[in-house]
C-alpha cells in the first residue's frame, strides 16, 4: 500500500460536481430563468438573479467526496508492478 497521492492522503478529494463549493447553480425553475414573474414582479425564488442555487447532490453541500482512487482510505494498493513471484509468502 502507498500514501494516496490526492491531497496527501487524507482520504478526500475535491468535488468535482460543485468545483467545491458545495453548491450548483441552475436555471430558476420558478421564472425560467428571467428573474420576474408573469406580472413583472421580481421573482420571489431567485430574487430576480434568474438562477438558482441547489446542495449539491454529490457531495451534499459539504464540497468533498470520499476519494474515489482509495475509496476514503488514504493510501492505494501499488498497481505499477506485479507482485513478486520469488517473495515469501
Ligand atoms: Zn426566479
Ligand atoms: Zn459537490
Ligand atoms: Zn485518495
Amino acid at each position: 500500500m502507498a500514501t494516496c497521492p490526492k491531497r496527501n492522503g487524507d482520504g478526500f478529494q475535491v468535488c468535482m460536481t460543485c468545483d467545491g463549493s458545495g453548491e450548483i447553480e441552475s436555471t430558476c425553475p420558478e421564472c425560467d430563468g428571467v428573474g420576474e414573474d408573469d406580472l413583472h414582479d421580481t421573482c420571489p425564488e431567485c430574487d430576480g438573479t434568474g438562477e438558482a442555487v441547489d446542495e449539491c447532490p454529490d457531495c451534499e453541500g459539504v464540497g468533498e467526496i470520499l476519494c474515489r482512487a482509495c475509496d476514503g482510505e488514504g493510501a492505494v494498493t501499488d498497481g505499477g508492478s506485479p507482485p513478486d513471484p520469488s517473495a515469501p509468502d
